[in-house]
């Protein structure tokens, strides 16, 4: 009698678990082997700069299942605290750090990615914070609660996050950031300058045009030397200066690497049994026509069990709609499409911006790109409908509170 056929994942957070999920759902009875090299039951990272960081979130409300005991039921055979260190394509195992190499039929890399690390004199003293996993998330929450001067490198997503969490622990924040304004690449200069403002009216002072080119201090930082040649006093600095794709398994192993694992639109990379998703991928995306590698949520929650379905030679097609979503102080908002500079030509509003309760259109030509609705809620599907019918749509009724997006 055959084997039974063993799909194995390299990766055990959300695009990974999401994916042993499916394959159990979808009724696959081989095994799954899911291994992480994190000690943590796989967990969701946005509560870490958020609810979980201040304190209003469980630890366990960060888990992908909602008990432990969800891997030993649907038999996925979870190795924690293990890392893949290599991949032998023709043998057609995994190589375990410490451990038996692992066989399999089909294999998923979820490697996710790592925060870029702050490549200045000094970086590596005390207090230099970065923010990915749990116990960053921690170490970073005992680092606010004593207060005092945050210096944040980086006005991304994780730096805002952090800057408003550093602000409701009642700290004193400047943000330091090259591009003329916070999320300059993922929003462009328009919907920046709104969280520009919303930060400025809550304290946080922003230094932009300018970056950190050094880090003072005798074991524990005390200052940030920045371009300007300024130094400004820090008890802590949090470094969120982007993250790189985990791509090193898979370039060792010769599969194809471009920013990224490049998988095509049923995230399969240049070999057929191996598949890529969630951070590390840069996938063929068949509604905007291109590869995207997109370092979202929703893009591990929806990939991860795209890829499953293509590892069990099911139909599956990436045409997500790139989604995002965020909370800061009081506002939350979520992002449809990907409003990068270059990709648009105009901004639109529907409601008002100076209230925080409005929708943003990117706009090419009439046709919708990409929308952000803020502090309006039950409407990204709808917006998402917009990008995906990629119609021309009448901008003055866009516009207009009053009529249903679903009209449009
Ligand atoms: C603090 C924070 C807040 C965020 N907030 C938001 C948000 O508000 N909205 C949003 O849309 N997105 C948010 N994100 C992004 C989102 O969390 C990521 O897109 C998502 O975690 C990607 O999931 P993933 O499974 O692809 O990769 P990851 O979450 O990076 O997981 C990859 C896993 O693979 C493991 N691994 C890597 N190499 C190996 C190896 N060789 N062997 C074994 N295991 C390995 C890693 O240890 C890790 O556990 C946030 C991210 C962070 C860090």
């Amino acid at each position: 009698m055959p084997a039974e056929p063993a799909f194995v994942i390299v990766g055990a957070s959300l695009a990974g678990a999401k994916a042993a999920e499916t394959l159990r759902a979808e009724g696959f009875d081989g095994a799954v082997v899911l291994i992480g090299q994190e000690d943590e039951y796989p967990y969701e990272r946005p509560p870490l700069s958020k609810g979980y960081l201040l304190g209003k979130e469980s630890r366990e409300s960060a888990f992908v299942q909602d008990s432990d005991a969800w891997y030993a039921e649907h038999q996925v055979d979870l190795r924690l605290g293990a890392t893949v260190t290599s991949i032998d394509r023709a043998g057609r195992t995994v190589g375990l750090a410490g451990g038996e190499p692992v066989p399999y039929d089909k294999l998923l890399i979820t490697t996710g990615a790592s925060p870029r690390r702050l490549n200045v004199p000094g970086a590596d003293l005390g207090n230099v914070l970065y923010l990915r996993t749990l116990p960053d998330s921690e170490r970073l929450a005992a680092a606010l609660r004593r207060g005092g001067r945050v210096v944040i490198a980086g006005a991304g997503w994780i730096g805002l996050e952090t800057a408003a969490a550093a602000r409701e622990f009642g700290c004193e924040v400047t943000v330091v950031e090259p591009e003329p304004g916070p999320l300059h690449r993922s929003l462009g200069p328009e919907l920046g300058e709104v969280f520009a403002a919303l930060h400025r009216s809550h304290g946080v002072t922003f230094r932009f045009g300018e970056g950190i080119t050094e880090l003072t201090g005798s074991g524990t930082v005390t200052g940030a030397v920045t371009s300007s040649g300024e130094e400004l006093a820090a008890d802590a600095v949090i470094a969120a200066v982007g993250v790189t794709p985990n791509v090193s398994l898979a370039a060792d192993a010769g599969l194809d690497v471009d920013n990224g694992i490049v998988v095509d639109e049923a995230l399969r990379t240049s070999d057929p049994d191996i598949f890529a998703a969630g951070d590390v991928a840069n996938a063929f995306n068949s509604l905007l026509g291109r590869r995207i590698r997109v370092e979202h949520w929703g893009n591990a929650l929806a990939s991860g069990p795209l890829a499953a379905r293509s590892m069990l030679s099911k139909v599956a097609v990436y045409d997500w709609v790139p989604y995002f979503f965020s909370d800061q102080y009081d506002l939350g908002m979520e992002v449809a499409g990907l409003p990068e500079p270059g990709t648009y030509d105009d901004v639109v509003y529907r409601g008002d911006k100076d209230s925080l309760e409005f929708i943003a259109f990117w706009l090419a030509g009439s046709v919708v790109v990409a929308g952000m609705n803020v502090n309006v809620w039950d409407v990204n599907d709808d917006i998402q409908a917009l990008i995906r019918a990629g119609a021309e749509v009448d901008v003055d009724r866009l516009t207009d509170p009053d009529v249903p997006l679903t009209d449009l």
